[in-house]
């Protein structure tokens, strides 16, 4: 039977399910700029919407990153949309202003994505192939849409390395909602209590203790760190045997 270590705790369990942004990918580096194009395609010139939008989506503006477990860092973009446009509600904006801008954001994000390429935070292929040997199988549950998560694991070369992955296309209720783990442990026969979570978001834990999945923060002083089972730097301290 493979166990999967970190520095301080081993777990005995069939499957590992990993997390995207945050986890395989610099989140900010990934995710500030289509973040910042989003707000700016918005509020235009409007620097009062500007800032109070920034804020509420959870873009630092000045920090150039994203706010930890916020929304633009840890949700879904319908639910970033749906934030966006109460916003513009609460302001009056008509329906028609609302869809205009909302497209608009819509097209800075891709432009952002086409002129950047993903920051990795460990040889991802190598960590994946080493599991895998040990006997493991493996998931990908993320919040992004299941077009670009494709695209992101066909540039990766790791597409094939996974055997469930599991966008917020894909189900109704995103993490923290347990959907998605339940899913994983349906398609690959195993069960929630055999599976092990890595995450760097409070979303990820949350996710892995509704469906009583083991979970692993990624980051030692991160919000998902505490209660979590055990954390680490980086996923590249993951071992299995
Ligand atoms: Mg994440």
């Amino acid at each position: 039977m493979p166990v999967v270590s970190t520095p301080s705790r081993s777990f005995d369990v069939d499957t590992v399910v990993f997390d995207k942004d945050g986890t395989l990918v610099d989140l900010d580096a990934v995710w500030f700029p289509p973040a910042k194009g989003w707000v700016d395609a918005v509020a235009s010139d409007d620097r009062e919407l500007t800032g109070t939008l920034a804020r509420r989506l959870g873009v630092d503006l000045d920090g150039c990153r994203l706010v930890p477990d916020s929304i633009a860092a840890a949700s879904t973009f319908e639910h970033i949309g749906n934030e966006t446009a109460d916003e513009l509600l609460g302001r009056g904006w008509s329906r028609d202003q609302i869809d205009a801008a909302l497209v608009r954001a819509a097209a800075a994000v891709d432009r952002a994505f086409d002129s950047a390429e993903p920051t990795m935070l460990a040889d991802v292929p190598a960590l994946f192939d080493h599991l895998i040997r040990s006997g493991l199988r493996l998931a990908l549950l993320t919040s992004d849409d299941r077009g670009p998560t494709l695209e992101f694991l066909d540039w990766l070369g790791a597409r094939h390395l996974l055997d469930a992955v599991v966008t917020a296309t894909d189900i109704e209720h995103p993490k923290p909602h347990p959907d998605g783990l339940r899913r994983i442990a349906a398609e690959l026969g195993t069960s929630a209590d055999r599976m092990l979570m890595i995450g760097d978001s409070v979303f990820d834990r949350q996710a892995a203790r509704a469906a009583g999945t083991w979970f692993v923060a990624v980051g030692h002083r991160s919000a998902a760190a505490r209660e979590a089972d055990a954390s680490v730097g980086c996923i590249d301290e993951l071992t299995a045997h």
